[in-house]
């Protein structure tokens, strides 16, 4: 049986819908065992300033259904270093917390990663991030909202792309990774998309050019994720406007927009499950694990291979939006 009693509990880098599903249901499962749950604000920065509330099963009523996070979230430059941790656990000390659930990307788990191995610390990871970019686990809590939220802004751009024949790059977020364009490019029956992944294998854009994308069609959409490697929206456009002047180019950036909004049935029920998936790992003795999600199982995911390993875009996802955009 578990020796611990208290459960601190963050939200950590950039917000994503579902991210106070997650917090509910790690909440009240963690209450329901018997545990004390301490509130962190403001991520890792209040885990150093000791911004700390403790949390009864009234303080997540009436939140599933909101975006963002009630606890906050921030960047904190302070925890990338070793005397920033130390203070943060300090923080930890004099609450007497004895084990972390961390709800965040990519950064924030190499963080939780970096402080469990130095203070022999239990920490459980959920996967908070919309780009969906974390290895082990199918999809991430938001990623699915976005997606939605990208689709329905792609559907909006269509009407006017078609009215006018133009041809649309539309940029998403990502931080180097497709998922996002490349699935949201197959849900809104997009002509292409761009993507860090396939980068350095051809160049996407000469081959979308060369298969005539106007042969057939009054418009064109194409899907970019943001990224160094693509170039992004604008960098494509105006390469088109040298190469081809005969086509009438533009650009739309769906910016911040893509994180926000109430959380599709979807996440909330994947940040639920996680949530109480994080507790019986605490009870279970497992520690430094993120929760992921395959083939609708729970499994756990050691920080180790979630953050270190690059998650693979499916091929066949490639090929699907290929051959049906033809
Ligand atoms: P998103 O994917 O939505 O951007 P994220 O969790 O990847 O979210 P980051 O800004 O990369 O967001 O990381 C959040 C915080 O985690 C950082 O501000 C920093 O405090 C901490 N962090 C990131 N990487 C490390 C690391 N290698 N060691 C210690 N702490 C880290």
């Amino acid at each position: 049986m578990t020796k611990i009693k208290t459960i601190g509990i963050l939200t950590s880098g950039g917000d994503a819908p579902g991210m106070n599903a997650a917090i509910r249901a790690v909440t009240r499962a963690a209450k329901f065992n018997g545990f004390r749950v301490m509130a962190i604000y403001r991520g890792y920065r209040g885990l150093i300033d000791d911004e700390i509330v403790e949390f009864t099963n009234k303080s997540v009523s009436n939140i599933i259904q909101l975006g963002g996070t009630i606890l906050k979230t921030a960047r904190s430059d302070e925890f990338l270093s070793q005397e920033g941790r130390q203070k943060a656990y300090e923080t930890i000390r004099k609450h007497e917390i004895d084990a972390l659930v961390v709800i965040g990307g990519d950064g924030s788990l190499s963080g939780a990663r970096q402080f469990a191995v130095e203070h022999d610390f239990p920490i459980i990871g959920l996967p908070g991030t919309i780009d969906n970019d974390l290895y082990g686990t199918d999809t991430t809590i938001g990623y699915d909202t976005a997606l939605n939220t990208i689709m329905e802004c792609v559907d909006k751009i269509r009407d006017t792309a078609s009215s006018h024949e133009r041809l649309f790059f539309i940029e998403v977020m990502g931080r180097e990774a497709g998922f996002l364009a490349l699935n949201s490019a197959i849900a809104s029956g997009a002509e292409a998309a761009i993507i860090p992944e396939h980068a350095t294998q051809f160049d996407q854009l000469a081959e979308f050019i060369s298969r005539g994308f106007r042969k057939s069609k009054n418009s064109s959409i194409v899907l970019v994720a943001e990224s160094k490697e693509t170039g992004g929206a604008l960098g494509l456009a105006e390469r088109v406007k040298v190469e081809f002047p005969e086509y009438d180019v533009r650009v739309s950036i769906l910016g911040h927009l893509q994180r926000g909004g109430s959380p599709t049935a979807h996440d909330r029920i994947l940040a639920s499950r996680m949530g109480f998936a994080a507790i019986e790992a605490l009870l279970d003795d497992q520690r430094n694990v993120m929760i992921g999600i395959r083939d609708d199982e729970i499994v756990y995911v050691p920080f180790s291979k979630a953050v270190k390993i690059k998650k693979p875009i499916d091929d066949k996802l490639v090929e699907t939006l290929r051959v049906l955009s033809t």
